[in-house]
């Protein structure tokens, strides 16, 4: 069992906050085999909303995965309290930062390759607009905060994942 974090880092113009739009919102990755290195082609989903029974018992999974290879069946859950917005903050002087916005636990199987798709909701700063189906798959986005009369904007989004270190007890 693995935790393993989606960190995000964009480039945002007069946008305060990023974040998926809810529970549907749909995480779309390619993901690996621990076992056996296969990985997947397709993208594939999974969402707080849909679970997905295993084999093996596990209370929730959000998704599980018969590898085509070794046969394994893997199995990952998202973890709901990790799922956290990408904020700028005015006093945080690293824009740059990679911050995490989910973070996967994950059996047998590790993501590989994240596409952000559609379903981000994007706020304005000083109290603008509140834009609720951003979609990101052409890697960037742009509108017009009718409230702060500024355009908005969303650009360059890089991402990596981390693994987290196990607690020790
Ligand atoms: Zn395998």
């Amino acid at each position: 069992m693995v935790k393993i974090s989606l960190q995000i880092k964009v480039t945002l113009e007069n946008i305060q906050e990023l974040r998926p739009a809810g529970p549907e919102f749909r995480w779309y990755l390619k993901v690996c085999c621990s076992n056996c290195r296969e990985e997947s082609e397709k993208w594939v989903y999974m969402s707080l909303s849909e679970t997905v029974p295993s084999q093996k018992g596990h209370a929730v999974n959000h998704f599980v995965n018969k590898c085509k290879l070794c046969n394994r069946e893997n199995t990952l859950t998202i973890l709901e309290d990790s799922v956290k917005p990408f904020v700028v903050n005015d006093t945080d002087e690293h824009l740059e930062k990679f911050q995490t916005i989910v973070v996967f636990d994950c059996r047998g199987l590790e993501p590989s390759d994240f596409s952000p798709r559609a379903g981000w909701v994007a706020k304005a700063v000083d109290n603008g607009k509140e834009f609720t189906d951003v979609d990101l798959s052409e890697g960037e986005w742009v509108d017009y905060c009718d409230i702060i009369k500024q355009p908005v904007g969303i650009y360059d989004i890089e991402y990596r994942f981390e693994r987290m270190k196990p607690l020790n007890h």
